[in-house]
């Protein structure tokens, strides 16, 4: 099959999305995991579809979503890295901070996938971020 383009999907938690309105919502206890995520594996698989699936490091440390997750890249799906936090301010946060928010997101990933993730998409921060961890690579 001839590839004509690329998806790419941020898997943001409910918590995440909640946090950018200043919620707080559990990790654990998450609707967009519990339903969505097989939802949308569904259909990925049903439409041919190999997607990048950009992770958020912290809900790696939650077994049943590293499940998931895992569960996704054994069907094909790549993985890529969304930050360790997902914090919304990372355009103005120490590049040192962001560097570690990646680099701690790409260890968690790397757990799963022996390999380190070729991109990462690190919220409002990415234009200045995917470049130097592009270049990194
Ligand atoms: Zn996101």
């Amino acid at each position: 099959m001839t590839r004509l383009g690329t998806t790419q999907i941020d898997l943001d938690g409910a918590w995440a999305i909640a946090s950018r309105f200043g919620a707080a919502l559990p990790i654990g206890k998450d609707p967009i995991f519990e339903s969505g995520f097989a939802d949308m594996l569904d259909t990925l698989s049903r439409q041919r579809i190999e997607a990048t699936l950009f992770v958020v490091g912290k809900d790696l440390s939650v077994p049943w979503k590293r499940r998931l997750v895992k569960t996704a890249y054994e069907e094909g799906h790549e993985l890529a890295n969304h930050t360790m936090n997902h914090y919304a301010n990372l355009d103005s946060t120490q590049a040192s901070t962001v560097a570690k928010e990646i680099q701690k997101a790409e260890e968690r990933i790397r757990t799963i996938t022996g390999v380190k993730t070729k991109g990462s998409n690190a919220s409002n921060a990415w234009k200045r971020l995917d470049i130097r961890y592009m270049e990194q690579s």
